[in-house]
């Protein structure tokens, strides 16, 4: 069962401070932790410092006990999915990009991951219908558009940990809510860290952690009543 550590984790990115302070929490398998505050606050700076690409000052990550900077990066980085605030399209088609997710997935595989994304709701309304989309180039679609590719490509993954950067970014409402409904889904076998400024969209994580100027400030468990609505 996996268990991620943050102890004490501080990062600046330069010497006036700007980063995060003293960020410790805990993230297991089969667990989504939101990360929500303004922006600005250092949400994506602990979602990349969890991905490897920036290594803390002081403190550490640890993975089941393993401080991070002694894993392999690709090995580490091949257990993790990400989607970041702003995905981008790779070169090739809409399934192309989808299974680069997992690239020993079969023809079946990522049409049924494209299937369940389009029944799932979060490439619904892409073209109509998805075995064209997955032959088409992708060019000229929004950022909403490209993000929920994104999400179809992170979700084939089966990763053992799942960063979301602002999934329900650019989404209206309905598809928002099928995102999360999916998000719950994988949350059931992953460590699932989703970064938010949606407070609406937090609510369906099993811990909340607010940050504020690089620190955490709150935390809350949205699904224990009593605690927080
Ligand atoms: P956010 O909505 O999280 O505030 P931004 O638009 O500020 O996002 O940042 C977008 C990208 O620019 C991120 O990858 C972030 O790491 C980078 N970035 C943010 N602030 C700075 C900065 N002061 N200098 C360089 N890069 C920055
Ligand atoms: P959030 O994701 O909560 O919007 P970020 O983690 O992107 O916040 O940014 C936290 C702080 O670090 C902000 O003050 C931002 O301007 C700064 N920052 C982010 N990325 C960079 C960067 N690449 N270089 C310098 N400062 C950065």
């Amino acid at each position: 069962r996996l268990r991620i550590d943050f102890e004490g984790v501080s990062f600046s990115y330069d010497r006036d401070g700007q980063g995060v302070q003293d960020i410790s929490f805990t993230l297991s398998q089969a667990e989504c932790v939101a990360l929500v505050g303004p922006s600005g606050a250092g949400k994506s700076t602990i979602g990349n410092l969890l991905l490897g690409f920036l290594a803390p000052q002081s403190g550490s990550i640890r993975i089941n006990g393993v401080d991070l900077q002694d894993l392999d990066e690709a090995e580490w980085l091949r257990r993790v999915s990400w989607v970041p605030q702003k995905p981008t399209l790779f070169y090739g088609t809409v399934g192309d990009n989808i299974r680069l997710g997992a690239p020993e997935a079969s023809e079946q595989a990522v049409h049924a991951a494209a299937a369940q994304a389009q029944a799932d709701g979060f490439i619904a309304r892409l073209v109509l219908d998805y075995e064209t989309m997955l032959g088409d180039s992708g060019q000229g679609l929004s950022g909403g558009e490209i993000r929920r590719i994104a999400l179809a490509r992170a979700f084939l993954k089966d990763a053992d940990v799942v960063i979301l950067d602002e999934a329900t970014g650019a989404l209206d409402r309905p598809t928002a809510t099928r995102v999360m409904d999916a998000v719950r889904q994988v949350a059931s076998r992953s460590a699932v860290l989703f970064i938010t400024h949606d407070l609406e969209a937090a609510r369906m994580a099993d811990r909340v952690i607010t940050i504020e100027r690089g620190r955490i400030v709150a935390r809350a468990n949205p699904r224990e009543p009593g605690l927080r609505k």
